[in-house]
């Protein structure tokens, strides 16, 4: 008998439709016969995912899933969402594609909104239609806007995979073997695993010696999140930031704040991810949470800046598609009128509690991390060595799905859960997913 009591459902009035669709099993191999070779799974058995409502997700039978990972932290209001969905068919119905020749207030109207949840002058919007898009066009500007060419990202980043972005990337995993001509990679400022502990200043030096020996003495740019997603949520060091803003800002260089993942209310303190560090940054991009997991990012800079891509014609066909800036803007809707963020604050902040007491209980968990509903638990073998758990991690996974939680993994070792659920996330949802990875750690 377990000594662990077994986690139950929170309750949730809903029966998803009757599935009437191919099995998982025909699927899985369409999926293999006609997809990329390169779309993975992390589990044995992927589940068939056919119905999504609020937090939570329905497999073929019917059977309900916690959703943790939250689409891949892009579904911020809850899987379908009325509002959303009336938003998107109401548009849809209305016009679903025009070009930019013509003028549409689903456009502008979104632009505006989104521009008054960003500080200063950050007021010039453009659309792209993913976060990788989003990391290319900023980079660009911020090389036409210097006339420099050196970039400079941090270790263990993960910007997108692009041509640019993908040099911005710095993990092996995610990188081709292609030029990236003029990056540069800074040392992490992870204070779990980097050299100098979480003294943001020390690691800010770093991007001095960058300059001073690795560039003529300017840069283009700085670009980083203020948590590393896909990077295994590392929060970089404080004081690490405001050092880097004001080394960047004396080399002439821009600095952009990737706010793909931490974006829209995510760290529940902030409705960005860099408001938690004081900076304001000269270029900011976004995807994911934007559009409630539509596919939208968005470049926001100044307008002083925005002006050099007047230089040539810049454009993109579906940037500030109205069917998808319409979902954006009722998702700032929900996000306010909800209190998404203030949500995300008090269930984050209760669950990371209760994460940290596991880590009191498992010698496995090495480190609970994050702020509001963007968390990471790193699985060691060897707390001293900080060795990855790379086997326990598929294994507690494949548990947790089987008592009902589907949760993300990343980092550079691939050990880290990453818990970024919709911001509608409930205490009693916390509580199950807690309860799911204390039985499955007890078991082991
Ligand atoms: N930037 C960050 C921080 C991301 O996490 C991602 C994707 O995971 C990207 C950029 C790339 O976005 P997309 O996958 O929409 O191209």
């Amino acid at each position: 008998k377990d000594a662990v009591a077994a986690p139950s459902l929170p309750p949730f009035d809903y029966s998803p439709s009757q599935y009437a669709g191919p099995t998982a099993d025909e699927i899985l191999a369409k999926r293999r016969a006609y997809l990329s070779p390169s779309i993975m799974h992390f589990y044995k058995n992927p589940v068939n995912i056919v119905e999504g409502r609020k937090q939570y997700l329905f497999d073929e039978e019917g059977r309900r899933y916690v959703d943790a990972f939250g689409g891949i932290a892009t579904v911020c209001c809850g899987h379908c969402h009325p509002d959303v969905v009336e938003a998107i068919v109401n548009q849809t119905k209305k016009l679903q594609h025009s070009t930019v020749l013509y003028l549409n207030h689903a456009i502008t109207d979104f632009a505006q909104a989104l521009a008054s949840k960003l500080p200063g002058r950050l007021k010039v919007v453009f659309f792209t239609n993913s976060g990788t898009e989003a990391n290319e066009l900023a980079i660009l500007i911020a090389k036409l806007y210097t006339g420099c060419h050196d970039i400079i990202s941090l270790r263990n980043a993960y910007h997108g995979n692009a041509a640019g972005t993908m040099g911005a990337t710095a993990m092996s995993s995610w990188k081709f073997n292609v030029v990236q001509s003029g990056v540069h990679h800074a040392v992490n400022p992870d204070p779990y695993r980097g050299i100098f502990g979480a003294d943001g200043e020390k690691y800010a030096r770093d991007v001095q010696d960058i300059i001073n020996f690795g560039t003529s003495g300017n840069v283009a740019a700085f670009i980083s999140e203020a948590i590393e997603g896909v990077g295994g949520i590392i929060e970089l060091a404080p004081g690490y930031l405001p050092a880097v803003y004001n080394t960047i800002k004396k080399a002439g260089g821009l600095c952009i704040a990737d706010e793909v993942q931490a974006g829209f209310g995510r760290t529940g303190s902030h409705f960005w991810g860099f408001e938690a560090h004081n900076v304001v940054p000269d270029i900011v991009t976004m995807a994911k949470g934007i559009g409630n997991g539509i596919p939208l990012g968005a470049v926001v800079t100044t307008p002083e800046i925005a002006e050099v891509l007047t230089r040539r014609s810049y454009f993109n066909t579906f940037g500030g598609n109205p069917v998808c800036t319409a979902a954006g803007l009722a998702v700032l809707k929900v996000i306010e009128k909800e209190k998404l963020q203030q949500n995300a604050f008090v269930v984050g902040s209760y669950l990371k509690e209760r994460l940290t007491a596991l880590k009191d209980k498992y010698e496995l968990i090495g480190d609970v991390r994050g702020r509001g509903l963007m968390l990471g638990v790193e699985l060691v073998t060897d707390r001293a060595k900080k060795t990855p758990a790379n086997a326990e991690i598929l294994h507690v996974m494949e548990q947790m799905k089987e008592l009902g939680v589907l949760i993300g993994k990343g980092g550079y070792y691939g050990n880290v859960f990453r818990i970024t659920p919709p911001l509608c996330f409930t205490k009693e949802d916390a509580d199950f997913v807690a309860d799911a990875m204390d039985l499955t750690l007890s078991r082991m």
